[in-house]
């Protein structure tokens, strides 16, 4: 290993680089060695292969010159295996993806800002075969004509809902957004007040309504819409009967809601189209698995409404896309608007939505090959079977600030399903000692997020929560790794 930091050798290349003129000691300083000698280690040959000669320079570079100022301020002058090192933790930091894994241990489960959904093996390898090779993404093989992408989940849609026809685009915002502009854009769109939803990330139903060029006709009150307000509301100008789901908001006590056919009749007996946004939108029967019960779009269907929109990655559990099922004319419709093309999914999206919906047309082993559902159906005992495997591990990563006591929580399915239903789920509860001081949990807090793999849990009634549900069982060893580097200070 050369010796890197020899007296001397750091007069011109760091000097122009560094822009730290050192009064204090400017003897120490100038013994760190000089850009290029650095550079020329060996040790950071492997680095530069993978990220470029620039881009270690420029790590280099700025180790030095945080050095320079730090030796200035007092500090001793590294030696260069230190110096290496800090330029390998620098590019490893620097090229991180931003879009890092972390655990979620908040509890929720369909989490939007964690990216909601994680997907089936099946999906996964449908999206790598997508990017690897050409497909048949908008071409008939069997003419050598274009196709048209919604082909490829029409036929399972309809199968799975019921519907005559389906279409698809970015994200269910994207689907209610084209929807309302195809088939109600300047003229009224009835909905009822309770259902004038605002979903996190700025989607408020009267904002969509504008943005599509729709008048809101809102009836009846917050808690109670009656048939006859519908009724009433309805006239010439009426392009639309809109129903939301609440989604992300209950609404209990002396209400009163009108059911999927009334509307659809009272929209039939008026010439104009019923439009349900269901939000979630389970496709099998979350009773069945024992959950609470979410409404289904093939439910809205049979009972008469005309179009209905749901989320890909929310309860689906499959990716980030909007659906829109319902009868041929209508989703005919809504396929010609110039706004369909501009939120058309990629064929990534395509090929985790088909997969997904294979799984469910499929009706086979649902809770092992969708996550979301083995998530949702995780059972207590067995979150907490995981919580024991872990507890001793991080108390001694925590201990003795803090006490790690296993107790029972109840997690949330998130994104706006079932707000007011909690699942049974059991937690590691941290909570500091005696003599720790204010702030203790939120700081315990921050550590756990400036792990290599952050931590994402929640604080509650004075203690920090971490959810295991889902904490996958084959993620268990690598969590356990990761709260070691806790324990350094
Ligand atoms: C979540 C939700 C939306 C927005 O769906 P995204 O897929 O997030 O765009 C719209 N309406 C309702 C009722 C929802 O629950």
């Amino acid at each position: 290993m050369p010796n890197l930091a020899l007296p001397g050798t750091g007069e011109s290349s760091e000097d122009k680089t560094g822009g730290l003129k050192s009064n204090s000691s400017p003897d120490a300083a100038a013994r760190l060695p000089a850009v290029d000698r650095l550079l020329a280690a060996p040790q950071l040959n492997a680095v530069a292969a993978e990220h470029g000669t620039l881009q270690v320079k420029r790590a280099v570079q700025d180790v030095l010159a945080e050095n320079r100022a730090a030796i200035v301020a007092g500090a001793a002058v590294p030696d260069s295996d230190t110096l290496i090192a800090q330029v390998r933790l620098r590019l490893s930091q620097v090229w991180a993806s931003r879009l890092r894994p972390v655990f979620n241990l908040s509890g929720t489960v369909i989490h939007t800002n964690l990216g909601r959904a994680l997907l089936a093996e099946e999906a996964i390898t449908a999206v790598a075969t997508a990017m690897r090779t050409y497909t048949a993404l908008e071409y008939d093989v069997a003419s050598g004509g274009r196709g048209d992408r919604d082909h490829i989940v029409e036929d399972l849609l309809r199968e799975l809902t019921g519907a005559e026809a389906a279409t698809v685009v970015n994200n269910n915002a994207a689907a209610v957004l084209l929807s309302l502009k195809a088939l109600a854009t300047r003229k009224e769109a009835i909905i009822s007040r309770g259902e004038l939803i605002e979903i996190g990330g700025a989607f408020r139903m009267p904002d969509i309504m504008k943005a599509a060029g729709c008048k809101l006709v809102e009836v009846g009150t917050t808690n109670r819409t009656h048939a006859r307000d519908y009724e009433d509301a309805c006239g010439p100008k009426t392009g639309l009967i809109v129903k939301a789901h609440w989604s992300n908001y209950a609404i209990t006590g002396f209400i009163a809601t009108v059911d999927d056919a009334t509307l659809a009749r009272i929209a039939n007996a008026h010439g104009v189209p019923y439009m349900v946004d269901l939000g979630a939108g389970a496709l099998v029967d979350l009773a069945l698995h024992g959950l609470p019960k979410e409404p289904l779009p093939q439910e809205s269907l049979a009972a008469g409404a005309d179009v209905v929109t749901f989320s890909g990655d929310k309860l689906l559990g499959g990716p980030q896309a909007g659906l829109i099922v319902g009868r041929a004319d209508a989703i005919a419709k809504i396929k010609k608007d110039p706004l369909k093309r501009a939120l058309r999914v990629s064929k990534l999206t395509m090929a985790a939505l088909e997969a997904t919906l294979r799984i469910y047309a499929s009706g086979h082993r649902l809770e092992e090959r969708l996550p979301t559902l083995a998530l949702l159906t995780r059972r207590q005992a067995d979150i907490r079977a995981a919580c024991e495997r872990i507890a001793g591990a991080l108390k001694s990563a925590v201990a003795p600030s803090f006490s790690v006591a296993v107790e029972d929580c109840a997690s949330q399915i998130g994104s706006g399903s079932l707000p007011a239903e909690r699942l049974p789920s059991a937690a590691l509860a941290l909570r500091p000692g005696a003599k720790v001081s204010g702030r203790a949990i939120e700081r315990l807090q921050d550590r756990l997020r400036a792990l290599p793999t952050p931590v994402i849990g929640r604080i509650a009634d004075g203690a920090l929560w971490l959810d295991l549900r889902c904490l996958l069982p084959r993620d268990e060893a690598a969590f356990v790794e990761n709260i070691r580097a806790l324990m350094s200070p």
